[in-house]
């Protein structure tokens, strides 16, 4: 089986997520993705941050009409900090089928990668799906460099579509999508008391209300 890993507080989730998804998981020809909202995420300051319960509640409303979307508790259930190095161990450890994983980073986290727990063991555990605009070659990007960088300090090597770690782990670049959603803008929205309709799925605002979230 080839699963997706898709991280996130998903404080709210919302439509970029799910497109994101969508389009990762078609190019890669993906079997499942699990969405795995984060208890506490070690990047993330807290106070805006909903309970994990509900945060976990509205990725099930907003995965159940997807045969192909999962939603995993196993962050929210560790509590404390959630690192995604345990996380993909988690994974190859309980998943019933033997798996190939394909965890999902934003282009903005991908810069990042140095600077996560054990972040030389988790390349060689899984297979990285970097998803963006912005692909690997693109020169006119001010963040190819930056991309460039990690890429060679990881010890990616390039081959015709994709990138290959010494332990046999790839990394793909996925152009997705970008719709301009984010989970701030949901919660300034909602603050201000402007619509979000057409922004989240409709389960996800229903909740939203329904609970008194933001
Ligand atoms: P916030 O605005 O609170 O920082 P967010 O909307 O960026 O939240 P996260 O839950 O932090 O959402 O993101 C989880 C993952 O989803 C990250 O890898 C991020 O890059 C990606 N992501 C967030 N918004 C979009 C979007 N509109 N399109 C594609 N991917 C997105």
């Amino acid at each position: 089986m080839r699963v997706g890993l898709f991280g996130g507080s998903f404080n709210p989730i919302h439509f970029g997520h799910l497109r994101s998804a969508e389009e990762v998981r078609e190019a890669l020809n993906l079997d499942l993705i699990y969405f795995v909202p984060a208890a506490s995420p070690p990047h993330k300051v807290e106070g805006e941050l909903a309970p994990a319960e509900h945060r976990l509640a509205m990725v099930r409303l907003a995965t159940k009409g997807n045969r192909h979307f999962m939603v995993s508790d196993t962050e929210i259930r560790r509590l404390g900090r959630s690192y995604t190095v345990d996380t993909t161990r988690h994974f190859l450890q309980t998943l019933r089928q033997p798996s190939t994983l394909f965890l999902m980073l934003g282009a903005d986290l991908f810069v990042d990668l140095e600077t996560w727990k054990e972040a030389a063991t988790l390349v060689t555990l899984c297979n990285l799906v970097v998803h963006s605009r912005v692909a690997a070659d693109d020169t006119e990007s001010g963040h190819h460099a930056t991309v460039v960088a990690v890429l060679k300090r990881f010890g990616y090597i390039k081959q015709q579509d994709h990138y290959v770690h010494p332990s046999g782990q790839t990394l793909s670049f996925v152009e997705t999508t970008i719709l301009p959603i984010s989970a701030t803008l949901i919660r300034d929205k909602l603050r201000r008391r402007e619509s979000i309709r057409y922004l989240v799925p409709n389960d996800v605002l229903d909740y939203i209300e329904r609970h008194g979230l933001y």
